[in-house]
């Protein structure tokens, strides 16, 4: 009889700012499916963009978690820890030749996007030409890459499965082409930084928003090439804005009302379809756990 995989699931949030109704969501969602499967929960300070991160707001996520209930099974970890972890994965991509140097600037990239004829809309996410691929011909490098091709130079298609969204399907050569693993800067890609410390904690069950829906083909890709294995994914609804796009810090995302813990916490259970009328953080979270089963 195949045996299931322990279940270990994670809140990852990045510091950059204090929970929102939107990150609180994905919180409660992949606590409540840890709890609902007798799992462990864990919680990782996603701190590498350093220029994002605010000073304290680690502090005060974790504060605003544990006054809603939500209490990790082992201590944080912050990844501005596993620098080296990060390193050693780009390594072994580089020398796997599913990696190379870059020496592009980003008006190079416009450039050789433009001479063929792909000029990106304003905002839209470039697509590398894969101008560096076979070399830098004597530039230096600026960052590090993924080769999305497959070794025999087709595209990679990526089906995968989300819990909630059902069958998903992406040409990561396509829609994402050849991504950064290591930026300009120096500081690492969260594409890396996630896939290797989802697989350094164990993670067997993935659950967040459905805004990171998009990045799972590229993080399937990477644990492919490193060898890793690839936890079950979920991608919870997103909480939107009045005016209909993601909520976020720059759209006016409300500060969650630390006065009153058990209706900001009723509030994102009953984004998540869960009951939540309940006068008391543990009931509301007793009801639920049950519910989502
Ligand atoms: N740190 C990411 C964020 O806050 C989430 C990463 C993840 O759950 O994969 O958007």
């Amino acid at each position: 009889m195949p045996t299931t995989p322990p279940y270990i699931g994670r809140f990852a949030p990045s510091p950059t700012g204090p929970l929102h109704a939107g990150s609180l969501v994905a919180a409660v969602a992949s606590w409540l499916d840890a709890r609902a499967h007798a799992g462990v929960w864990l919680l990782r300070i996603e701190d590498i963009d350093t220029p994002r991160v605010v000073p304290g707001a680690d502090q005060h996520l974790l504060r605003q978690l544990a006054a809603l209930g939500l209490m990790p099974d082992a201590a944080p970890v912050w990844q501005s820890a596993h620098s080296e972890r990060y390193a050693h994965a780009l390594q072994t991509l580089l020398a796997s030749g599913r990696a190379y140097p870059c020496a592009c600037s980003r008006s190079q990239i416009d450039q050789a996007l433009a001479a063929a004829g792909a000029t990106p809309a304003r905002h839209a996410q470039r697509v590398y030409p894969g101008t560096c691929r076979h070399g830098l011909a004597g530039k230096a490098a600026r960052a590090q890459r993924f080769l999305t091709l497959a070794a025999d130079g087709q595209d990679q298609l990526v089906n995968w499965s989300d819990r909630r969204l059902g069958p998903q399907q992406q040409n990561v050569s396509r829609a994402v082409g050849d991504f950064v693993l290591q930026r300009v800067d120096g500081l690492w890609a969260y594409q890396l930084a996630v896939v290797v410390d989802d697989a350094a904690q164990g993670i067997t069950r993935v659950v967040r928003g459905e805004d990171l829906a998009d990045n799972t083909a590229r993080q399937i890709l990477l644990q492919r090439a490193l060898g890793l294995a690839t936890p079950a994914y979920l991608h919870a609804p997103l909480v939107r804005a009045a005016d209909g796009q993601k909520l976020s810090k720059q759209n006016g995302a409300a500060a969650l009302d630390s006065m009153r813990p058990v209706l900001t916490l009723a509030s994102a259970l009953q984004v998540l379809q869960m009951p939540h009328a309940a006068d008391s953080i543990t009931d509301l979270l007793a009801n639920a756990v049950p519910a989502w089963r």
